[in-house]
């Protein structure tokens, strides 16, 4: 008998712990993350393409995103624009989904999903179809549950400059939808921006632009040390990348830029980046879980859940 109870006592403390670890280790957004769905949100955005800035094509695609958020009942709004380019005055759109949360604070998560104009047979299925995958699949999720801080989701329009991104060229919809935070002095409740931009590659390491924000980026650090996902960032010095979060880090408000920057056929090259070659096979399902599981650690270091 006193076998048996010592037996039975032992059963119940593995039991215990195993109870105990699943909750340390699950979390309900990353397990209910579904890397296909957001595969399969790639497939139906590319067939926009190509969605470039003031294009029938880039507003249908703005549509397209703004109906995906819809269905979740998400508040989503379009913000209509028009900025001057290298080409002339372009109308854009940016699309906004915002989840409030128990505080009035509020994280940011940014995708451009226009493509590099005068690229032929382009669909840009990694620049810019597999953030905006990303962040729609992740929009699905975190408007089921209940969240701490509000949360932005911004699709920019216009992030693709023509010629060289020089002052006034590209970052369209970045500028213009932070203009407007500033003026109504809503920017002063964002806590962080999170902006992921190519992050699809089937050969993935995070470039880590020097201009990012050192908090973020040591955020993003501890994340992916609690996630054994390390090995897939590369902090780089040297490199500062202009993107869409660069107007968020002009008023102030702390933002970092999830992106690969060598997009390539070997490792260290970008030769698929702004290519026919950006297309459905060289990005991946596992590469979009990654990023989302990196993005979806970084928010819960930032208390949004
Ligand atoms: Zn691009």
């Amino acid at each position: 008998m006193k076998k048996i109870s010592r037996f039975i006592k032992i059963k119940y403390i593995i039991l215990l712990s195993f109870i105990l670890n699943y909750y340390a280790f699950s979390d309900v957004v990353l397990d209910n993350f579904n890397s296909s769905f957001a595969y399969n949100e790639i497939i139906n955005l590319t067939k926009y393409s190509p969605r470039n800035a003031g294009t029938t094509n880039g507003h249908n695609a703005a549509i397209h995103i703004y109906n995906r958020l819809k269905s979740f009942s998400i508040d989503t709004r379009l913000q209509y624009f028009t900025d001057s380019t290298p080409v002339g005055e372009k109308n854009m759109v940016n699309v906004i989904g915002t989840i409030p949360g128990r505080i009035d604070r509020w994280i940011i998560i940014g995708s451009h999903f226009d493509t590099m104009p005068g690229i032929k047979n382009y669909i840009g299925a990694n620049d810019s179809g597999s953030s905006t995958g990303i962040l729609i699949e992740l929009s699905r999720i975190l408007s089921e549950i209940n969240l701490n801080y509000g949360v932005i989701f911004v699709f920019f329009d216009g992030e693709e400059g023509i010629r060289n991104y020089i002052p006034g060229d590209g970052l369209h919809g970045s500028r213009y939808f932070c203009k407007n935070i500033k003026e109504s002095n809503f920017y002063k409740k964002c806590n962080a921006m999170i902006l992921l931009d190519m992050v699809g590659d089937k050969d993935l390491t995070y470039t880590l632009p020097i201009n990012t924000s050192p908090v973020l980026s040591n955020k993003l650090f501890i994340a992916a040390r609690k996630l054994d996902l390390e090995e897939y960032i590369k902090p780089n010095n040297k490199i500062f990348i202009i993107d869409d979060h660069v107007p968020f880090q002009n008023i102030g408000i702390p933002s970092i830029n999830i992106i690969d920057f060598n997009y390539g056929s070997k490792n260290g090259l970008n030769d698929f980046w702004h290519t026919s070659k950006d297309n459905l096979e060289n990005i991946s399902e596992k590469s979009l879980k990654i990023s989302a599981n990196m993005t979806i650690g970084l928010l819960k270091e930032l208390n949004l859940y």
